[in-house]
């Protein structure tokens, strides 16, 4: 057996995973057990593969005690894909959807739905460099809306919600690509969520939506003009199989959603992200030395945001980081500084490596 190193990855996505899954994708990657044949080779007609896509929905609904009234959909094409999708099949024709625009990510689903229809931002933060997420109080939600858009977490400046905004009977969209399944999340208070796979759920590839079924309906009015691999009802009625589904993707996700369990779930798993985010902060906090980007009462617990007094020490922090085996800290360019994403998968180990780095760093060139 070779022997493999691995580093602390802090990437933003595409992110770490559990070593036990990558070892079980490894140990079964010649032939699944009873196949006799890979995942990567495997029909997605045979019996094998409509259990494992069977099995990882069913795992994902347990997870997050989804109603029996929303499908869950396995796509391609990305979040980016359903910034467009969301408005084609939501949007009604004269409608307005409200977008609130707390991060980088939000202003990009934005900017793609006003080339379908009507669109109002109905808050936004951007002239705050997006470090705290908009307010209720703020929010010019349009009466009678054919959605709002929201983002959970905001991947890129590091602000996370802790409370879904009010939005009365309008249908609530969110966008939680980079923390889907850090924590519970009430399935009920949203008409569709969706979530790229590749931060917290699994490797890139696929794209995981969740719709509640009397948005539907919508789509099916639209069937004869939306082109139909970017229709929601037909994939729901074919069950995600309208067309080869990224086969190796969905069996990953799956092998994530079994370890999500086995770690006791999302409540349990919002425990551990609490602790790794506070230790992480705590020495962001610790003397002033670093600097927090996001308000404090919006930090995100995924991806968390810290500067340097100069740019020259970040980029000195960044070199010394990196040789020490601490990875992809570099923040988002358009943020600058430095980011640690610490999704689910990040070991707890990683995260004491990285305050005993950021101690040792600050006693060395503070
Ligand atoms: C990464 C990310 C996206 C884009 O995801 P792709 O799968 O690369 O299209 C969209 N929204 C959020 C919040 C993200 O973190």
């Amino acid at each position: 057996m070779t022997t493999v190193q691995r580093i602390h990855n802090f990437s933003a996505g595409p992110a770490v995973l559990p070593l036990s899954v990558l070892e079980e994708i490894q140990r079964d990657l010649l032939a699944l057990p009873g196949a006799g044949m890979s995942i990567l080779e495997i029909s997605h007609r045979s019996k094998t593969f409509e259990a494992i896509l069977a099995q990882a929905e069913a795992d994902i609904r347990s997870l997050a005690g989804i109603p029996a009234n929303y499908k869950v959909l396995f796509l391609q094409g990305g979040a980016s894909l359903q910034f467009s999708m969301v408005p084609m099949n939501l949007l009604t024709p004269g409608a307005t959807a409200d977008y609130i625009d707390g991060g980088s990510w939000a202003d990009k689903a934005v900017k793609e739905a006003k080339k379908i229809g009507n669109v109002n931002v109905a808050a936004s933060t951007k002239s705050e460099n997006y470090s705290r997420i908009p307010t209720q109080a703020e929010l010019k939600l349009t009466p009678g809306a054919a959605y709002v858009h929201m983002t959970s977490n905001n991947t890129i400046e590091g602000t996370e919600y802790t409370d879904l905004p009010a939005v009365g009977d309008v249908p609530l969209v969110s966008d939680t690509s980079s923390d889907m399944f850090s924590h519970p999340i009430d399935v009920s208070r949203h008409a569709l969520i969706y979530s790229g796979a590749q931060k917290n759920m699994g490797p890139a590839g696929v794209t995981v939506v969740i719709v509640r079924e009397d948005m539907l309906a919508r789509s099916l009015e639209k069937k004869s003009t939306l082109p139909t691999m970017l229709n929601y009802a037909v994939h729901a009625e074919n069950g995600s199989m309208y067309n080869t589904p990224p086969a190796f993707a969905v069996y990953a996700v799956g092998l994530v959603m079994k370890w999500l369990l086995a770690q006791g779930g999302l409540p349990a798993i919002a425990k551990v992200n609490e602790r790794k985010a506070a230790k992480l902060y705590a020495e962001i906090d610790r003397t002033g030395f670093y600097r927090g980007t996001a308000r404090k009462d919006c930090r995100s617990l995924m991806n968390l945001t810290f500067r340097l007094a100069t740019e020259d020490l970040e980029k000195q922090f960044i070199k010394e980081s990196t040789a020490a085996g601490l990875d992809g800290l570099k923040g988002h360019r358009s943020v600058g500084g430095m980011r640690a994403s610490i999704y689910n998968a990040f070991p707890e180990a990683g995260v004491d490596a990285l305050v005993a780095f950021m101690r040792e760093f600050e006693r060395t060139h503070g």
